[in-house]
């Protein structure tokens, strides 16, 4: 069918379900779509549990849809919560788009809705048919200084620092909402940072036996040589000191961020980020996100150095630049989804796409990608890793599909490092996200057991051989065993770090809980009397200091308050290290190693930062260090 025949019969189609509407008030008038008048609730399963909602159908029509009850995951759920039931409404039709991420919470509404219309004797299928046709509207077109792709944590990020430093920014983001992967995230981010580890017990001495290491391998430089000298320098000065407190400096920092990616990151830039860090969470305190005085370790962030936001994790860090790009202007165009770069006379001068259904056009000065990675995209990440099957799930939004690497690289822009693609062992089984767990604040907080209760891995190593680790396991799965000691995961409301409410996952068997390691395991199916040696075992490590199995080093207290926890957990895909390259100033370079005007990048959609592996802990400091230059770089060329 051709596009205008198509609209056409569109168009028909709702004028006569308008005149069927406004025929009918109240009494059975047409066949599809009266109702009786009433209120209904109703409810079906969400995400986070049950929604219940209330429909209302006055004169024909569903007057309006509230949500009673929900516990849906605040800044993914909760975008549907607020979008779905306005649309129901406006459009009069259960044919509504599901908001994209949030797809279990769409769903849930729409089931809802759906007996709701059931019970005042509608007809659900003809209103699953009804089309949603937006409003007709005049093309998106506009000029802006800096027009920055993408609203995750690199893209907000770099639109404050823009608009902060006096550009006049719009920002375009594909979904329905803002926050990408940065929304999803448990939020932990490294920072050296001397007045909080100050509270911190030492490491032990193994931990720093590990530190040591790092300052007797075979230099890759002369920078390498001098940062272990440093590294050296740090630790002998601590060493001669009280040492009362946890010994961490930017060299180790440095040096472990770039044997943890096996030395194949450009280590200019994994200093930038190290030097830059605390200075840009004090930049984000500014903007609005309140640190915790935590310091804890991420899985696979080696060292105890992660701050924790206050409240949902990823979420603080969406909101507080949200509202800090709004109060400075910044333009934000969500459902806008940029599919080409301008270019003329070999400068990028903005971009065309599609907003809510019309067709785009924005230019300006500076051209920003912070589109995230492409965990997402199945086909993408296994033509440059075969190994990530599409049976492996993701932790990423599934908007997270590289669009900014295939705009970036149809103008000449060189990728770099695209096989690396990092994988956790550390999600959920259901449907591979990073939620729903008990002990995501820290390794200190738990170990992991296989199927037949016994451990397999030091839970402190690196995140690809950790995921390796599991992949040999029987059926891939794990238990993260944890308890009560973990009190910074579990907030006094009992929302842990990730926003899911304890009980109810508790209630919904998405984890267990025990009040001794003998019913936890006879809960999951393991041997109480394995798991209790296992249980033991690792105890007496903790208070040894020293695990004489697989040779971890980073402990908490003993796991002995009950209740116990354990969480079921798979390998998942999570990160992408590779992307578009760039200069230190975020310019993106194309593969003569020479910037392309007008462009720059960053956050997850940069390549060569990490390595090979990137530490737990420092992809969000690299989005917010280098969406902060990036921003502020974009400013400067604007006023030059
Ligand atoms: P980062 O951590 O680098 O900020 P995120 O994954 O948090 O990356 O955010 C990337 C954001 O970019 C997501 O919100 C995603 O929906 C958005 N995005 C991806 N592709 C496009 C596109 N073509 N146009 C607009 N926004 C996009």
């Amino acid at each position: 069918m051709n596009l205008r025949k198509h609209r056409l019969l569109v168009i028909t189609l709702v004028i006569m379900i308008g005149i069927s509407l406004t025929g009918c008030t109240g009494k059975k008038t047409g066949e599809d779509t009266s109702y009786k008048s009433g209120t209904y609730t109703t409810e079906a399963e969400g995400y986070g549990g049950v929604i219940k909602v209330e429909t209302t159908f006055t004169d024909g029509k569903i007057d309006k849809i509230n949500i009673l009850e929900n516990s849906e995951t605040v800044g993914i759920g909760s975008v549907a919560i607020e979008q779905l039931p306005k649309e129901i409404v406006q459009y009069q039709s259960l044919g509504v788009d599901v908001v994209s991420g949030a797809t279990r919470t769409s769903n849930a509404i729409i089931e809802a809705v759906s007996k709701a219309v059931e019970k005042a004797g509608g007809d659900v299928q003809a209103l699953k048919d009804v089309p949603v046709v937006k409003e007709e509207g005049n093309d998106v077109i506009k000029e802006t200084e800096v027009v920055v792709i993408g609203g995750g944590g690199a893209g907000l990020a770099a639109a404050v620092a823009a608009a902060d430093n006096g550009a006049k920014v719009i920002l375009v983001e594909k979904t329905a909402a803002l926050g990408g992967n940065t929304v999803r995230a448990g939020g932990p981010y490294n920072a050296v940072d001397p007045a909080r580890q100050e509270d911190v017990d030492p490491a032990d001495e193994n931990s720093m036996q590990k530190a040591r290491d790092l300052t007797n391998v075979e230099p890759k430089n002369d920078r390498h040589a001098e940062l272990m000298q440093e590294l050296k320098d740090d630790i002998e000065a601590y060493e001669n000191g009280t040492k009362d407190y946890l010994f961490d400096s930017l060299a180790l920092h440095k040096l472990q961020t770039y044997d943890g990616g096996d030395y194949v990151g450009k280590l200019e830039f994994i200093e930038e980020l190290v030097e830059k860090s605390l200075p840009t969470s004090q930049w984000m305190a500014e903007n609005g996100v309140q640190w915790t005085d935590e310091i804890t370790t991420v899985p696979g962030g080696l060292w105890p150095r992660a701050h924790l936001p206050f409240n949902a994790a990823g979420y603080d860090y969406i909101k507080a630049s949200e509202d800090t790009a709004r109060d400075l202007g910044v333009e934000i165009l969500l459902n806008s989804k940029a599919t080409e770069l301008i270019v003329e006379d070999g400068n990028v001068v903005g971009i065309k796409g599609e907003s809510d259904g019309k067709n785009m056009e924005i230019r300006a000065k500076v051209v920003i990608i912070a589109t995230g990675g492409f965990a997402a995209n199945i086909e993408m990440r296994q033509k440059y890793d075969p190994s990530l099957t599409e049976n492996l799930p993701t932790t990423n939004s599934p908007s997270i599909v590289g669009d900014g690497i295939t705009m970036a690289e149809k103008v000449g822009a060189n990728l770099i490092g695209m096989e690396y693609i990092q994988s956790l062992p550390l999600g959920n089984p259901v449907d591979g996200t990073l939620n729903g767990w008990i002990g995501g604040a820290g390794v200190e907080y738990y170990y992991q057991v296989n199927k037949e209760g016994k451990r397999f891995m030091a839970e402190d190593g690196r995140r690809d051989t950790m995921t390796a680790s599991l992949l040999a396991q029987p059926d891939a799965l794990s238990y993260v065993i944890s308890s009560a000691n973990n009190d910074v995961d579990i907030n006094e409301t009992g929302i842990n770090i990730w926003g899911d409410d304890v009980e109810k996952l508790v209630e919904d068997g998405v984890v267990f809980r025990a009040d001794t390691i003998e019913e936890l395991a006879a809960q999951i199916g393991i041997d109480p009397q394995v798991l209790r040696e296992t249980h033991d075992t690792f105890n007496s490590y903790v208070a040894a200091g020293k695990d004489d199995d697989f040779g971890r080093t980073l402990f908490g207290e003993q796991l002995d308050e009950a209740p116990f926890y354990a969480s079921p957990r798979v390998p998942t895909v999570h990160h992408t290290m590779g992307g578009i390259e760039i200069d230190l100033d975020n310019h993106v370079l194309d593969a003569n190693g020479n910037r392309i005007p007008g462009l720059l990048a960053a956050g997850e959609v940069t390549g060569g930062i990490h390595g090979s592996n990137r530490l737990g802990g420092n992809a969000l400091v690299d989005i917010h260090v280098f969406g902060k230059k990036a921003g502020e770089e974009a400013a400067r060329m604007v006023n030059e």
